[in-house]
């Protein structure tokens, strides 16, 4: 199936001027990029990305990740293809960098641990963000992206999966 996943360069990822080594590794897959924006989101906006945040690992974690998230400009992708979500997820790698296998973006160009960030208090920066599920996926574009900001165009690689 088709689906839609928004995937997002964090602010390490640009400030080490890897955007275009991670979007090649996108589109090498064969994936399509339907949208893409530039942002420098505030704590509160990146709150509503990290909804669940909160509940899943507390207020200091959730209070660290946005701070991370808005410490400098973002690029935010819509990319699709078939099964988007978790084939975007295994190319993205563990969100634990020293988890992440090679090959991975995560397991190839970071290596902190979580322990590390705990120990210092610090984010796990890892890159890049992926959404983890499609009904993540349908809240995160509908946060980020609107219609008109996303296009419909073929490319070579429809014909495989068409
Ligand atoms: P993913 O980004 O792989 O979907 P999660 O949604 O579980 O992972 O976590 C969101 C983000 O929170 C991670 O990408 C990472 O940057 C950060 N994070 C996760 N666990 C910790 C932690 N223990 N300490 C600091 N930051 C964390």
């Amino acid at each position: 199936m088709i689906e839609r996943t928004l995937v997002i360069i964090k602010p390490d990822g640009i400030q080490r001027s890897l955007m275009g080594k991670i979007i090649t590794r996108l589109e090498d897959a064969g994936l399509k990029i339907i949208g893409m924006k530039m942002r420098w989101v505030d704590e509160k906006f990146a709150e509503k990305h990290y909804f669940d945040v909160k509940e899943r690992y507390g207020d200091r974690i959730l209070k660290s990740l946005t701070g991370y998230l808005a410490k400098g400009p973002v690029l935010a992708m819509v990319v699709e293809g078939v099964q988007a979500v978790s084939i975007i997820r295994k190319i993205v790698g563990a969100t634990y960098p020293h988890e992440a296998a090679p090959g991975t973006i995560r397991g190839d160009f970071s290596h902190i641990s979580k322990d590390h960030a705990n120990k210092h208090e610090i984010p796990v920066s890892n890159l890049i963000h992926a959404s983890a599920k499609p009904e993540e996926a349908k809240y995160e574009i509908e946060l980020w992206f609107t219609k008109e900001e996303m296009h419909t165009y073929k490319t070579v690689h429809d014909v495989h999966v068409i």
